[in-house]
């Protein structure tokens, strides 16, 4: 790995032209970042290169995704060990502009539209969040060409509407998902981790352990799966919940009580400053559970 050499590093629209076109001996993957790499997005490029000939990584912390009163401003900026991560990953090429070179006449006017999926659960929480997400989704795909794109299953709701952008404007792309990369304890990663002390490192996983409770339910039906997951939160007063959720996997609506086959159960909760969200898609049902494996897991202690 460590004779991989530092990958091409575009910060213009002319030099990603002038890259882009060195990778057209194959298919090319796009993953999109906003930075602060972990082993999250190392796993995406990962499967990325398994998959693909040649690799692009953008990294960019798109303003119009965040809203005002959210932390675009604080958001972990390391760009020299994201370039060293892909550089170890074997990325041929990092994107990464600035807001300029990504808007040059400054916000949009025209804009992609989430719809109705983009209101619900993060959309509530976050007006013109997935409208933000998908025009610069878009934007990305069209600079970068890319034949695949990879998105990460932690964000669930984002995956969806990016699939659902594909399919509805006729977008040539293929989108692949990658299962939730987990630290040992079970709290997800994510680059606002870094926001967290210890003690909140402690509060946070009653998130994910709150999704296992759930899915452990799985076999005995939706309100067992509610009841599970919430008593866990109860129990830790420090997670501010925003919502617990079962959902339908491509309506985002509450399943009802005789619901059997796939959701999705999804969290939301501020602890301390940070806002943190998780799901895992779950079979409910006879022989039901979760089918995020909760990879390298330890059990948690009485769960
Ligand atoms: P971000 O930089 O947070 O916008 O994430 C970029 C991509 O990495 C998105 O597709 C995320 O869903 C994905 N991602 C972030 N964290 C994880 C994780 N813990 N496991 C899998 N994918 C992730």
């Amino acid at each position: 790995m460590s004779e991989n050499p530092t990958p091409a590093v575009a910060r213009t629209r002319e030099e990603l032209r002038a890259e882009r076109a060195r990778l057209d001996d194959g298919d090319v993957a796009v993953v999109m970042t906003m930075g602060a790499l972990h082993e999250g997005h190392a796993r995406l490029i990962r499967v990325a290169r398994e998959r693909a000939r040649h690799v692009i990584v953008t990294i960019f912390l798109n303003p119009l995704q965040f809203g005002p009163k959210e932390d675009l401003s604080r958001y972990p900026r390391t760009f020299d060990a994201d370039l060293e991560i892909c550089r170890a990953e074997g990325v041929d090429l990092v994107f990464a502009p600035t807001p300029d070179v990504i808007y040059p006449d400054g916000d949009p006017g025209v804009r992609i539209s989430a719809g109705p999926l983009g209101d619900v659960l993060e959309g509530a929480s976050r007006p013109g969040h997935f409208d933000g997400v998908l025009t610069v989704v878009g934007k990305l795909l069209h600079l970068t060409r890319a034949d695949s794109a990879y998105y990460g299953q932690k964000d669930a709701q984002q995956l969806l509407l990016i699939r659902r952008m594909v399919r509805d404007l006729d977008m040539p792309v293929e989108i692949v998902s990658v299962p939730t990369v987990r630290e040992a304890d079970g709290l997800a990663m994510s680059s606002r981790n870094t926001y967290l002390s210890e003690s909140d490192h402690e509060v946070a996983l009653a998130l994910s352990q709150a999704l296992r409770a759930g899915a452990q339910a799985a076999p005995e039906g939706p309100s067992a799966i509610r009841r599970a997951a919430r008593a866990v939160l109860v129990a830790e007063p420090l997670a501010q919940v925003d919502y617990l959720v079962l959902v339908h996997p491509t309506t985002l609506q509450d399943v009802p009580d005789w619901y059997r086959g796939e959701a999705l159960l999804a969290v939301a909760a501020k602890v301390g400053t940070t806002r943190l969200i998780d799901n895992t898609p779950v079979v409910v049902g006879p022989g039901g559970g979760a089918l995020d494996v909760f990879s390298g897991v330890e059990s948690a202690p009485g769960t």
